[in-house]
Formats: structure tokens, sequence, C-alpha cells
């Protein structure tokens, strides 16, 4: 298990971690997870149903629709959105409010929609825009996952470029070009030691 933070610790306690479609932030909160055990990364419900080698609670909470409905109505969610048209994805409050009184540092990693609603409710949490190194690298970053359907990538691209916009809405950007070095600036913004197990 690891360290609380020490409650002198400086920067945010709440970390919220948004980007465009297929720029990576799984990859780089999954590294952060990995490697910055002071860091909780916070999991959070879906719709969808789990993906081979997901695992329920550690990638995420897999509820049917009648649960998500029932999380909602009862206040449990900080965030949520239904994001590419498709599924619904939020933010259990609780954990994120237990973490922080526990004094660990916590990351969201959401979608713009997601981030939005945080600003609003939860306005002293810390913003970073995960950006691609161009336009160029995040086409073929989409394109080369093999994950969606070609009508599908054309529907997130699109998405993708609108959320491209939305960077100055944030206090930092990390741009992804290596997903450690993303993961060390993104740590360092948290007010945390960067090096890896440190
Ligand atoms: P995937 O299905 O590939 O795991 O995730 C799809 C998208 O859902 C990603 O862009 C991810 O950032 C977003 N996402 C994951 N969890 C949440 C959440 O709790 N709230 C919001 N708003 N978006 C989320």
């Amino acid at each position: 298990t690891a360290t609380p933070v020490p409650a002198t610790s400086t920067g945010p306690s709440v970390t919220v971690l948004a980007g465009p479609t297929a720029v990576g932030k799984g990859t780089v909160s999954t590294f952060v997870r990995d490697h910055y055990p002071d860091v909780w990364l916070s999991v959070s419900a879906t719709t969808r149903k789990p993906r081979p080698g997901e695992q329920e609670g550690v990638h995420y909470f897999f509820v049917d629709d009648d649960e998500f409905d029932r999380m909602v109505a009862a206040g449990d969610m900080l965030e949520w959105a239904v994001v590419h048209n498709s599924y619904r994805y939020g933010t259990p409050r609780q954990k994120v409010l237990d973490a922080t009184a526990e004094g660990r540092k916590v990351l969201l990693e959401i979608d713009l929609q997601g981030a939005r609603q945080v600003r609003e409710s939860m306005p002293e949490a810390h913003f970073v825009f995960l950006a691609p190194p161009s336009w160029e690298e995040l086409v073929s970053r989409l394109t080369g996952r093999g994950t969606e359907t070609a009508e599908e990538q054309r529907r997130r691209l699109e998405t993708a470029k609108i959320e491209l916009a939305a960077e100055s809405e944030f206090d930092d950007t990390v741009i992804n070009d290596r997903v450690e070095a993303a993961a060390r600036k993104l740590v360092e913004l948290m007010g945390l030691d960067p090096r890896p197990g440190a």
C-alpha cells in the first residue's frame, strides 16, 4: 500500500486529466498508477462491457443501465457523461472524497464533458490537458489502434477536432510525446516527486 502524502505536501489534491480521443490519456494514467503509488487513480463506473484483460474495480466498475441510473439518481456521481455517443461513464464521488481526506493525491482521467462538470462542482481541482504532439500523430494513433470501425474512427476524429480547441480552458498542458515523460510532467504538476518509485 502507498504511503500517504504528508499534509504539508503542496500542489492540488485533485487533478483532472482530459484531452482528445486517442491522445493516450489511458496509457499515461495507467503509467502513473503503476509507477507513482502516492497517486490514487479514480476508478470510473461505466455501462460498457469489459474488454479482454479488464478487471472489475481495477479498470472500471462495470454496471448495467439500471445501476448507473440508480447511482446518478442517488447523487453518487461527481460527474458523468455519454462518451462517443454510446456508453455512460462516471466518477463515483465518495471514493474521491475519501482518498483526498486520507491525504492522497487523486487523478481523474475523464472526457472533456466530465472535466467541465468537475470545473463547476470542484473549482479548486487542477485541470491538465493532454495534447498530441501533432494532429497527424493523433490521426495515426486513432487509426493504428485498430479497435474501432472506420465509421467509429471518423466520428472520433470529428470529436477530437472539437476537443483540441478546448485546451485554453485548462490550467496546464502536457504533450504526450513519450508516455513516460508525459507521466513525469503530470506528476510534477501534481506536486509530487517526478522520479518514478521515489
Ligand atoms: P474507454 O471506453 O476507451 O475505456 O474510454 C472511453 C472514454 O471515456 C475515454 O475518453 C475516457 O477518458 C472516458 N472516461 C472514462 N471514465 C470516465 C468518467 O468517469 N467520466 C467521463 N466523463 N469520462 C470517462
